[in-house]
């Protein structure tokens, strides 16, 4: 078949491109799980709409270990200079660091000020504690079980050293030891003769550019996906009595707003400025470029689960090398998470407020680093900040059981902050590809674009790699 000349994403009519099938797919959802609590639909929409969520989720997380390890490693091997791999290493931590930093001082900023908790009703507090006391045993048990008290502060570079490959291969939450172990092979393929590195590197090649097709081909069904998760989400979500979860929302509406204007700002004012002062990438195509994957993430509350997208959007949208990209975002997806580390701040204000203790400066402080430092640790799933706030709330001496507080709302809030972890993670590629001079003008006529790859001619269109850029 002959291959159809690629039209810019951009030409074509608005409900062919992939961001706005989502966003359909999403005001759907939302309308339908809301006439669905109402109605008492849940046992059909566990039955019948669910699993198209779940199929959804378990195909992109299918393909983000062979996808990191493949493209990791080609862009390794691809490297002609190994010091480059450590002074890229060391921008993307210390951005990382330095942007989460920002972000929880913004969440305290706003809870110091706007005073979310101040004269929370005592009697409601006691309610809350009372009705979620089973859920907040469950996440004490999962900190126990995971020995989360125990570990230290380098305990995740600990971690990220695997004694199996194979191991670490098939968890989904190894992710960091997956990104090791691929810059080790990376290394140790440049380092071996040209001769025997390039039947295994022409392999990972292959590899690479397959498992590229099939995120094109699980991204056809995100619109779908996208509907069935945030139907059942909010199914879910309202239970058996939709009433109760419109009492919450009113109920925890200050904290709720105080959360959100924090994620706001932070992604739309300090990535725009970062990205503004160390790059020459335009906002509007960052943001437009960026979108399908903040979709994903809103709706799959899980940077994890969203990689694959954000990987592939951000070398064909915005032009972002593969060499940087297949580094710093899944290692971003890993480690960064400003989103979680803001909530987690507020958040902590919030209970100490409502249980009228009062922070000094110090434990402020104090709740700046815990929550850098536990936002590296918190897994990219969906719910798993709230499970590390419990240290911070531990570190600064607030009641840990005072989550019971904030469960209830726990989950809208969860897709909010992975819409940031996944914005700051793309933020930092486009700024390191940029430094690097990795970044490269939108490869549109490429792998990309998922409307059009069914039914092209494998290997019609240049990859990057083939077309010399990189
Ligand atoms: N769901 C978040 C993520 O995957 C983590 C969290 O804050 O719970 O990025």
């Amino acid at each position: 078949m002959e291959p159809t000349p690629a039209a810019a994403p951009d030409s074509q009519p608005w409900y062919k491109q992939l961001h706005w099938q989502i966003i359909l797919g999403l005001l759907l959802g939302l309308a339908y799980g809301v006439l669905a609590a109402q109605n008492g639909w849940g046992a059909f929409t566990t039955a019948w709409i669910k699993p198209f969520g779940t199929i959804f989720i378990t195909a992109l997380k299918l393909i983000a270990v062979p996808l990191v390890l493949a493209s990791l490693i080609t862009g390794v091997a691809s490297l002609s200079d190994l010091r480059k791999l450590s002074r890229i290493g060391g921008k993307t931590i210390g951005i990382y660091l330095m942007t989460t930093a920002i972000a929880v001082t913004i969440g305290v900023v706003l809870a110091d000020v706007i005073q979310p908790g101040g004269g929370f009703s005592p009697e409601l507090r006691d309610d809350l504690i009372e009705a979620f006391g089973d859920d907040v045993d469950a996440r004490m048990t999962s900190i126990e079980e995971a020995g989360i008290r125990d570990r230290g502060p380098l305990q995740f570079l600990v971690d990220a050293v695997s004694e199996n490959a194979f191991a670490s291969f098939s968890d989904n939450r190894s992710m960091l030891q997956v990104v090791v172990i691929a810059i080790l092979f990376g290394i140790g393929l440049v380092q071996i003769p040209r001769e025997r590195a390039a039947p295994v590197l022409a392999f990972f090649e292959g590899l690479n550019d397959v498992v590229i097709k099939l995120v094109d081909i699980v991204m056809l069904l995100a619109p779908i996906g996208v509907f069935a998760l945030l139907a059942d989400t909010i199914v879910s979500t309202a239970g058996d009595d939709p009433g109760r979860i419109m009492e919450l929302l009113l109920a925890l509406v200050k904290y709720m707003l105080v959360v959100l204007l924090g994620l706001a700002i932070h992604t739309f004012v300090t990535y725009p400025t970062v990205l503004k002062v160390l790059s020459p990438m335009k906002l509007k195509t960052f943001f437009s470029g960026i979108a399908p994957a903040q979709l994903v993430a809103f709706s799959t509350s899980s940077s994890g689960a969203t990689l694959p997208v954000t990987m592939e959007r951000c070398e064909e949208e915005l032009g972002v090398s593969e060499e940087v990209s297949s580094f710093v975002l899944p290692l971003g997806a890993t480690i960064n998470m400003d989103g979680t580390a803001l909530y987690q701040a507020v958040a902590t204000l919030f209970i100490a407020q409502a249980f009228a203790l009062d922070l000094g400066l110090g434990a402020q402080l104090t709740i700046v680093l815990t929550a850098v430092l536990a936002s590296i640790g918190t897994a990219a799933v969906p719910g798993a900040g709230i499970i590390m706030l419990v240290i911070i709330l531990e570190a600064v001496g607030v009641p840990a059981a005072g989550i019971a507080l904030i469960l209830g709302v726990d989950r809208i809030l969860d897709m909010c902050r992975t819409v940031t972890n996944v914005t700051g993670d793309a933020m930092v590629a486009t700024v390191v590809a940029a430094t690097e001079d990795q970044l490269f003008p939108p490869d549109r006529t490429g792998r990309g674009d998922t409307l059009r790859v069914v039914g092209e001619t494998a290997g019609a269109v240049p990859s990057r790699r083939e077309a010399g850029m990189i």
